[in-house]
């Protein structure tokens, strides 16, 4: 990146250049210093030296002898002898008669060499750059010192050569974005028939789906500048000061016009004005300050405004009325075609090998962002990279993508052999469970390694294809695979273990859901008794019913889940042989794959294992 962003803490910034400078000038000096260092010898070396004539010069005092080699690198002294050839032997080695080869440094001489003159350069630099700076921003700004000055720094044109064809799927954006580029393109085709454009675009969607990236797109598209704040930053970085900063922003934008201001996390400014008592005033006058800018420049000036949200229902009604932010461009996560593309582009910073077949990892990474995705790549690099290979393969990937979805594996934890056999029966149940169901995507591959996220074991279920909708029988067999897990602990070894505790969230999620948003039980027919109220972060919801109907929903959604799990124990009672055929295989050989799983199950019973 090349943003250069204004230091948090200057003045530890300030302190450790000044050290480091020190540093550096002290490497650079000492060595001249150390050079007349003077190290004592015998008159035996002294002597050997003369006969090697490998002495530079020397200096015969009354009660020492002062010389150098050869190369003048290093000083020697030794003492008198009585040693009454020695002139004449000096002589004949080629040495020369010197004064004062000792003379070493002054110790105030070595200070000021040392501290003394790197601060006066480092100072008098720092001063001709900041006067420099001052000169650039047009000496503009009022203020003349303190942090109103290093604003220019944040906002520096950095769209890195990005394009459209960098961001893998998400055509959808990309087809409302390119109207976009036209315009800050040729701008006189859409005044002349008198449209303006809009002034700010929301793009919205979850986290790493390529929001920053698609900005940065736009930018790189129409060749213009990309200025680019994030919207915590207004808040943490610049207490007291976010509405000068705004301002600030959009002064620079202006003169940069044809140009792209992106907002990265507006709802960190943009939240309701709720009214509290005590409410924040600093970001309140940050938002009112944004919204006074943005109503102020008229449309077509060339300033486009970008920001991006994962809770576009926060955002205060203010910011997308219209005139404002008033074009959405959803961003949402990537589909099967999706995930293959993306994939594919961040692959081409790796080298893969050519049997790596994306379409499958695509597959099994189902639910993945386009961060995650790219991830994954990175991982599975690095993993080709500890296992001492030069290219990535497919078991890189498929491995790298249970790292990033369910952490590392964990070498060292030690599962109990009794506690591995509850795991394999476990996982295996919901297997089963969802191969016994017709309409249920089969497994992709089950394992009983820990990883480091604490699951024990996971069953990695693969839709053949993107899903969109979901039946009532659909939604049911899912509810009943959760519950398997648990249902063969019961069959199997009459006891119930703590191991269920993720599959009772996401299964109780789906009932509910099936009778509060989905409309599917009988008593409350379509009426929404829940909204969901954070889509894009994990969906929550609040219920929006009276206290009775809630009481008579929790019920429903207990005997709802009750009815699947009695489904899913008695699947697992009838087809106790395989499934302790296949949780003994899962046992031995702690992973499977989809494949084994299914040959087990079709065998024909009798055969050996
Ligand atoms: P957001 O702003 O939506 O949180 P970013 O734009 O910062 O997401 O994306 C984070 C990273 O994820 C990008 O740097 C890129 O490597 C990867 N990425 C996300 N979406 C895509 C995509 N559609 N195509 C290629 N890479 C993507
Ligand atoms: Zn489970």
């Amino acid at each position: 990146m090349k943003e250069v962003k204004t230091p948090k803490k200057p003045l530890i910034y300030y302190y450790v250049i000044v050290l480091l400078v020190l540093f550096l000038f002290n490497l650079l000096v000492t060595p001249l210093l150390m050079k007349r260092q003077v190290v004592e010898v015998d008159y035996g070396t002294f002597m050997s030296m003369i006969e090697k004539k490998d002495i530079g010069e020397v200096q015969v005092e009354d009660n020492q002898i002062i010389f150098t080699n050869k190369e003048n690198t290093a000083i020697y002294k030794t003492g008198t002898m009585n040693d009454p050839g020695l002139t004449e032997r000096l002589y004949e080695s080629g040495a020369r008669f010197a004064k004062d080869i000792e003379k070493t440094m002054s110790p105030l001489l070595s200070i000021f060499l040392t501290v003394i003159l790197p601060l006066l350069i480092f100072v008098g630099l720092g001063q001709y750059m900041s006067k420099k700076l001052m000169e650039q921003q047009g000496g503009k700004n009022s203020m003349a010192f303190g942090m109103g000055k290093s604003n220019a720094k944040i906002y520096v044109q950095s769209a890195e050569g990005i394009h459209f064809s960098d961001v893998a799927g998400e055509d959808e954006a990309k087809e409302s974005l390119t109207e976009i580029v036209d315009y800050l393109h040729n701008p006189d085709k859409y005044t002349e028939v008198g449209a303006s454009m809009p002034k700010g675009i929301l793009l919205v969607g979850p986290p790493g789906t390529g929001k920053t990236m698609l900005a940065k797109a736009v930018a790189g598209e129409a060749n213009v500048p990309f200025f680019s704040i994030s919207g915590s930053e207004f808040v943490e970085m610049f207490v007291g000061m976010g509405a000068s900063k705004v301002r600030d922003l959009f002064r620079q934008a202006k003169e940069k016009a044809p140009c792209i201001v992106f907002i990265d996390e507006i709802d960190a400014i943009g939240k309701k004005r709720d009214g509290q008592v005590g409410g924040n005033d600093e970001r309140e006058q940050t938002l009112n300050q944004l919204l006074t800018e943005m109503d102020g420049f008229e449309g077509n000036n060339g300033v486009i405004i970008l920001a991006a949200t994962n809770r576009p229902e926060s955002l205060d009604p203010a910011l997308t009325r219209p005139g404002r932010f008033d074009r959405r461009v959803p961003v949402e996560l990537p589909d099967l075609q999706g995930r293959e593309a993306i994939l594919k582009v961040h692959a081409r910073k790796i080298k893969a090998s050519d049997d790596v077949d994306f379409h499958t990892i695509a597959r099994m990474a189902s639910g993945a962002s386009g961060a995650e995705l790219a991830n994954i790549i990175n991982e599975a690099a690095l993993r080709a990279v500890r296992s001492g290979r030069t290219v990535v393969n497919q078991s890189d990937l498929e491995e790298s993508i249970e790292v990033v979805i369910a952490g590392y594996q964990k070498k060292n934890a030690v599962l109990s052999d009794a506690e591995k056999k509850v795991v394999a029966y476990h996982e295996i149940g919901h297997a089963l469970v969802a191969a016994m169901q017709t309409h249920s995507a089969p497994v992709q591959k089950i394992t009983i390694i820990p990883r480091t996220s604490g699951a024990l074991g996971y069953t990695m279920q693969v839709e053949q294809g993107d899903k969109y909708l979901l039946t009532k029988q659909e939604i049911e067999n899912k509810i009943a695979t959760y519950t398997g897990g648990r249902a063969a602990e019961e069959v199997v070894f009459g006891e119930i273990t703590t191991g269920a505790s993720n599959d009772i969230e996401q299964a109780t999620k789906l009932a509910r859901a099936m009778i509060t948003q989905y409309g599917m039980s009988e008593k409350f027919d379509m009426v929404a008794m829940e909204t969901v109220t954070n889509q894009y972060l994990g969906g929550d919801s609040s219920l929006t019913c009276s206290a009775d109907t809630q009481k008579e929903i929790d019920q429903m959604v207990v005997s709802l889940v009750k009815e699947q799990h009695e489904k899913a124990r008695q699947l697992l009672t009838e087809n106790r042989k395989k499934l302790d055929e296949l949780a003994m295989f899962l046992y031995e050989r702690e992973t499977i794959t989809g494949e084994e799983f299914m040959e087990i199950l079709n065998r024909k019973d009798g055969a050996a294992v």
